[in-house]
């Protein structure tokens, strides 16, 4: 589906202490599209570089560093759309529109299919479009979100069954800048994987630069991220002594970020 939709010009707007909004803007149009307003004055001063107004907001998941700026930017742009989960209503300021799980949404240009990946929250959505996938908290370059509502059983599948079906190419712009800690952590757990020490020395190479270390590629996430990794001999060695006899991913994934959560 990605191939067939032209190239999106996508702007990394640095917000708060590590989060990141993205401003996208398909080829020619009008107005431009923000995904995770996390506030308002960056994204804005964004917006007025670019030169477009705001034409909608898409939020994927309902925690405060994520919708911080939807109030103030609906005041600037009444009208505009604000796309989050149907789990979430009630929970993302100005919600004006409730995706299902697969939902198609064509906004300013743009096409997404929307997928329902909880884990980190319950009402948790990754956008996919224009070769790209925004995953908010869920999936991060080298990491995962923490559970804070979900399973491990729901982050796998979240993770290692809808993401991980998404083509290898596909460009991950995920909602921090964990990179760097989240690499060490990798490497903690799987010393011999040479694709997580090459990752680590491009991302500190990026970093020493002040540079973002998004976007990463599905492809990389495989090769590097752990919680994709469960299958890993090195990995599930690595946490045995959290695992009972149950070794399915799911059971790994879990022990996994239990380890994450005490590093
Ligand atoms: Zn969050
Ligand atoms: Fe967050």
């Amino acid at each position: 589906m990605s191939a067939t939709l032209a190239p999106v010009e996508v702007t990394v707007v640095p917000c708060l202490k590590d989060n990141y909004a993205y401003l996208l803007r398909a080829p020619g149009a009008a107005r431009a599209v923000v995904v995770d307003a996390s506030e308002a004055e960056p994204v804005l001063a964004a917006l007025e570089k670019l030169g477009v107004p705001l034409g909608a907001i898409l939020s994927t998941h309902h925690h405060a560093d994520h919708v911080l700026g939807n109030e103030p930017l609906v005041a600037r742009y009444p009208g505009i759309d604000v796309f989050g989960s149907a789990h979430d209503r009630g929970r993302i300021p100005e919600q004006t529109r409730f995706v299902e799980d697969d939902e198609h949404i064509e906004v300013e240009g743009l096409s997404f299919r929307c997928l329902l990946v909880p884990g980190h929250t319950l009402g948790a959505v990754a956008f996919y479009g224009q070769g790209a996938v925004f995953t908010g908290d869920t999936l991060f370059a080298g990491g995962c979100g923490r559970l804070f509502e979900g399973t491990p059983a729901m982050m796998n599948t979240s993770l290692n069954e809808r993401l991980a079906s998404l083509p290898p190419e596909t460009r991950v712009y995920c909602g921090h800048e964990y990179t760097a800690s989240n690499l060490r952590f990798a490497a903690h757990v799987e010393p011999g994987n040479a694709a997580v020490q090459a990752k680590a020395a491009k991302v500190a190479e990026l970093r020493a630069r002040g540079e973002p270390t998004v976007p990463s590629t599905l492809a990389d996430e495989r090769a590097t991220n752990p919680f994709m990794r469960c299958d890993s001999a090195e990995i599930i060695a690595h946490v045995a002594a959290r695992l009972g006899s149950d070794r399915s991913p799911a059971a790994v994934l879990g022990a996994v970020r239990a380890a994450k959560d005490a590093f």
